[in-house]
């Protein structure tokens, strides 16, 4: 399936950026993920780290993420992440990882020793995390909230019917939970996620979804379309139009989210500051 026109992918080149990624032997989800803004946000030099590894555990259909067994953890991963993010100008850096359910704490310390360098690196740096389900463990969510991030993302990612075709390892209502339990133990967080549409649901399953969010107390949501990244991912069912999205947009705010974005191109991690900048919760 070709792209249809609204759809236009630029090529990541060769920016300062990479430069700087490979300086600190850091990972990106936009490289790993293949994200198709590449281009677009490596101009602007920002990146979105990928942390533990770039080997999950989990074997979603829809990503390009290799999956395998990983590797032990690196632990000076969380101070290069904090140089590279220094170096490349961030004050708002957004961090996500692998599924690593091969670790007790799935992760959760590594990623709270990542947030801490990060704001010990800087003064009111801003630090958004976007996190496995950590298999539901409260404990582990309760390790990366310590670190304090203002922003927890846990992407839904599709509706619960195509859950066994998309996140065949994953649980819809793990994951809700999640996020529900995210601002239960500190509510002062903002809390975000995400879908992805294209994958043969429809209108009803995903508002559907989007009201199951708000009743997880979920304040900030991103949607945006499904591309193939490889072609051993499933393939898209449907591209939607983008005034598909503006609808999907319109009805999140009058839901009550207090910010959606949502766009054919509208991935996790794009424009995460300004989602959030004007957000109180
Ligand atoms: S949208 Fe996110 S994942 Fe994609 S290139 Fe930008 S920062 Fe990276």
């Amino acid at each position: 399936m070709r792209h249809p026109e609204w759809i236009k992918v630029q090529s990541s080149g060769t920016h300062e950026t990479k430069k700087i990624l490979r300086r600190y032997g850091t990972s990106t989800v936009c490289e790993e993920a293949r994200c198709p803004n590449q281009g677009k946000c490596f101009s602007k030099k920002t990146a979105t780290f990928m942390i533990l590894g770039n080997r999950c555990t989990r074997n979603c259909s829809f990503c390009a993420v290799k999956s395998d067994k990983p590797l032990p953890l690196d632990y000076d991963e969380p101070e290069r992440v904090a140089r590279a993010s220094l170096a490349l100008g961030l004050e708002f850096v957004v961090i996500t990882s692998v599924t690593r359910d091969d670790l007790p704490d799935g992760g959760a310390g590594h990623f709270a020793s990542t947030i801490k360098a990060l704001k010990l690196k800087k003064e009111r740096m801003q630090v958004e995390v976007l996190t496995p389900d950590f298999k539901g463990n409260v404990h582990a969510l309760h390790t990366v909230l310590h670190a304090a991030p203002e922003v927890f993302n846990h992407n839904i990612e599709t509706v619960p019917r195509l859950y066994s075709k998309v996140r065949p390892l994953a649980d819809y209502d793990i994951s809700l939970n999640v996020l529900h339990a995210a601002k239960s133990l500190d509510p002062r967080i903002k809390t975000k996620s995400g879908l992805m549409l294209g994958l043969g649901e429809k209108e009803s399953e995903v508002l559907s979804v989007m009201r199951d969010l708000r009743k997880s107390r979920c304040d900030l949501l991103t949607i945006g379309q499904y591309l193939r990244p490889r072609k051993e991912n499933i393939p898209v069912v449907e591209y939607i139009k983008p005034e598909v999205f503006d609808h999907y947009r319109m009805k999140g705010l009058e839901m009550g989210f207090k910010a959606v974005a949502s766009s054919p191109l509208t991935r996790s991690s794009i424009n995460a500051e300004a989602l959030c900048r004007d957000v109180r919760v």
